[in-house]
């Protein structure tokens, strides 16, 4: 079994009779098991963080920064053994999982970056001989809730900013694929100097162990990244004590290509934007808006080009693995079933692959759909899985009232070379990121945000980093009342 519990710098057997196994999503075997930790357990995490906050904030933040710098290294040194085990718990491509963990380093040292440059403000005071200074500290015990999808490179999305900045961590990663996490937390213990009590981490089912870590009474921060209903409970369960809560929620991106795109580019872009990790992105493109002049051309040539997509074993490197879990396939058949019982009309896909290697695993062929209307569900609501609906437009405007017809705010994309249309659409889309002419991937100084309920807080760059720092104001005044100075 799988180890699930690092507190105060060192690796415990927990008590808990719990267990929860990971299954390969390519073969449905057991990979390992990791315990579902108690909340006596996830108790004393918190408290090790706790203690460890005061020290960890009054180290001199270079220090800090050459942490996470060491961290980021680890990740490396140890890039093909992570990312195997990426694969098998989760089920991306071996590429894409060797992708993931050079990503978590290099977000790593960009967080690391900022270590001397985590600035304050000096502003005139309203009376004489005084100034003011605002200074940026950290808020205390941070909870860094994980989700499946990228297990390593969400665990360093948070880890790296709540260190450089001066807080400590309770981690804890998604019970679909815990043990990648695990094993950057034991090469992170074996090879880098980290204060005891820094970063620890709890292994668990949410509902319960992510719930007890959420509303420990010590922590001080809750950064989740995740489903809206799930960020939502977090919300109100924290509610109470007023703290900050960061959340990172689910998107519906559309991807509007306009009659002067580059059909070729957009259908790649776009083709990549929706199968990414099987799907399952955040930021995947999820229902495309194309004008009527190029519909023709831009959908027979997506249908093409979904249909000479591999699909395959992971660790043979296709270009698209198994869905993550037995729930999340049934949720894609199910929106795409949905879809088709709405008038929806199925190109390509549409079901599970049959026989051979299908026959075990969580596997749906890429899909692409026609006859789709704003108000089909496949529209409105997030799938989290290679189904793709096109609609036809005609105007911008149309394209704009259709894109912006959603609770999400995450992600968008546009494909066309009109200079008024891309800053209509800067100033009309009311989506956090906007993607030009260009496919998925964030870079780390952009700031990876979701608008309306794709979520509250913020994510990358020097916004993201500043989440994790609370302003405190010092008035100093510096007058001499004795007059000798
Ligand atoms: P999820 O079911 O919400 O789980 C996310 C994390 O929250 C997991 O670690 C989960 O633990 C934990 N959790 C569940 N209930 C909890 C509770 N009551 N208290 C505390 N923690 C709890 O989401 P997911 O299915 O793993 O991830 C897919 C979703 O994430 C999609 O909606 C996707 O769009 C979104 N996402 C968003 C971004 C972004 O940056 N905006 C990035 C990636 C993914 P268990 O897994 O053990 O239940």
């Amino acid at each position: 079994m799988s180890r699930g519990l690092y507190i105060d710098g060192e690796w415990r057997e927990s008590n808990s009779d719990e267990t929860i196994e990971v299954l390969n999503p390519a073969t449905e075997e057991v990979v390992d098991e990791v315990p579902s930790v108690t909340n006596e357990e996830v108790q004393e995490a918190v408290t090790a963080a706790s203690e460890a906050e005061s020290e960890w904030a009054l180290t001199p933040a270079p220090e800090r920064g050459q942490l996470v710098r060491d961290i980021a290294q680890v990740l490396l040194d140890n890039q093909e053994e992570l990312a195997g085990l990426v694969t098998d718990e989760q089920g991306k491509p071996l590429g894409a999982a060797e992708g993931e963990i050079a990503d978590a380093a290099d977000m790593g040292n960009y967080m690391a970056e900022w270590d001397r440059r985590i600035e304050g403000d000096v502003v005139p005071g309203d009376v004489p001989q005084e100034k003011i200074t605002l200074e940026r500290r950290p808020l205390g015990v941070v909870a860094a809730i994980i989700p499946w999808n990228y297990p390593v490179a969400l665990f360093m999305r948070k880890i790296a900013p709540a260190l450089v900045t001066g807080n400590t961590v309770v981690a804890k990663p998604s019970s679909n694929t815990p043990l990648a996490t695990v094993r950057a937390m034991e090469l992170i213990d074996e090879n880098v100097d980290l204060p005891d009590g820094v970063l620890n981490l709890v292994t668990g089912h949410g509902s319960v162990v992510g719930d007890a870590l959420v509303t420990n009474e010590g922590v001080d921060m809750v950064t989740m990244t995740g489903d809206t209903g799930t960020g939502k409970a977090i919300a109100e369960s924290v509610a109470d004590r007023l703290i900050p809560v960061s959340l990172e929620l689910g998107g519906k991106a559309p991807a509007i290509v306009w009659k002067d795109a580059d059909i070729d580019a957009a259908v790649d872009d776009i083709l990549t934007a929706r199968i990414a990790n099987a799907g399952q992105v955040c930021i995947c493109a999820e229902r495309v808006y194309v004008h009527s002049d190029v519909a023709e051309e831009f959908t027979e040539k997506l249908v093409d080009a979904a249909e000479g997509l591999t699909i395959g074993n992971p660790r043979d490197n296709p270009d698209m693995g198994p869905q993550v879990s037995q729930g999340e396939l049934d949720a894609t058949e199910n929106a795409v079933q949905r879809a088709i019982e709405q008038g929806a009309n199925v190109l390509t896909g549409g079901a599970r692959p049959d026989g051979g290697q299908f026959a075990h695993g969580y596997w749906f062929e890429p899909t692409i759909l026609t006859d789709v209307t704003q108000d089909m569900d496949i529209i409105q609501e997030e799938v989290f899985g290679p189904a793709l609906p096109i609609v036809e437009i005609d105007s911008m405007d149309q394209a704009l009232e259709y894109a912006n017809d959603s609770k999400y705010g995450l992600s968008s994309y546009l494909f066309t070379n009109n200079y008024q249309l891309v800053n209509r659409i800067a100033d009309e889309l009311d989506f956090g990121e906007t993607y030009i002419n260009r496919t998925l991937g964030e870079s780390w100084q952009g700031h990876h945000i979701g608008w309306n309920e794709s979520g509250l807080g913020g994510e990358d760059g020097k916004y993201g980093l500043l989440k994790y720092t609370q302003l405190k104001t010092l008035y100093h005044n510096y007058q001499d009342p004795a007059g000798e100075n």
